[in-house]
């Protein structure tokens, strides 16, 4: 679970990127972060990821108090969360198995372990066939879809995606939104940060906007209300 109670996050430089921001997303569901550019997205995801500290309020992700949380303990906090970005951040030299598996390596899992799942992910992306090339041998989506069983891999309950379609053409936007979809009825939260409005329109998910720092709407209970 992700709660945001009262949050207030000011950079030095004066600027409020967030006001008062009070939000909870319950384990299981899937939510698309929409606003403007300077609305305060990615303030909120860097919230989430313990990247930056409210100035005031408390951030709780999965339990714990991100405020509170003791700098050693910041790594394994964030290998718990799959992190998607719009720039996919593969490893350049690294076929897309190495990619995989090293997010496997990195936490000491054994070679044996690797061996199964690393396939196996990519099996589940769609990318059995592709496992050997290099991220320049592959196309944007297919490299967005290598970093999402990056993501995967280390079986998180919580997968944030920061606009993982910005650099993918639309039609296969769509593809990566439909197995974030997938992954999310396997039991995983989904947070994706996105600004198209298309994408967000072809799903039927909760939708929070933010401007200016604030929360001004929040489809969760709308269907509700209609009935
Ligand atoms: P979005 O992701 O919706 O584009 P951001 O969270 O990046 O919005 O930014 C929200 C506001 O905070 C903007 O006015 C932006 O200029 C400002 N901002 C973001 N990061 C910093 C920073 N490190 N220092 C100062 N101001 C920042």
């Amino acid at each position: 679970m992700i709660e945001f109670r009262n949050v207030t996050k000011k950079y030095p430089n004066g600027t409020v990127a967030l006001n008062n921001v009070d939000l909870r997303i319950d384990d299981g569901e899937f939510v698309f972060i929409v606003g403007s550019s300077g609305a305060g997205k990615s303030t909120l995801i860097k919230l989430m990821l313990r990247e930056e500290t409210a100035n005031s309020g408390v951030v709780k992700v999965n339990g714990k108090n991100l405020g509170k949380m003791a700098r050693y303990k910041i790594p394994k906090f964030r290998r718990s969360i799959g992190i998607v970005f719009q720039d996919f951040r593969l490893i350049p030299n690294m076929t897309a198995y190495d990619n995989v598996a090293f997010a496997l390596r990195v936490t000491n899992v054994r070679n044996k372990e690797i061996k199964r799942k690393v396939p196996y992910m990519l099996n589940l992306v769609g990318l059995s066939s592709k496992m050997k090339c290099k991220p320049e041998e592959l196309s944007g989506g297919e490299q967005q879809r290598v970093a999402l069983a990056r993501a995967l891999v280390n079986s998180p309950s919580l997968i944030i995606a920061d606009e993982p379609t910005g650099n993918i053409d639309p039609e296969l936007s769509y593809e990566i939104v439909d197995l974030l979809n997938e992954i999310n009825k396997l039991g995983v939260t989904i947070v994706m940060v996105t600004h198209e409005h298309d994408l967000v329109e072809q799903f039927n998910h909760r939708v929070i906007t933010i401007d200016e720092g604030e929360v001004i709407r929040d489809t969760e209970g709308l269907e509700a209300q209609l009935c």
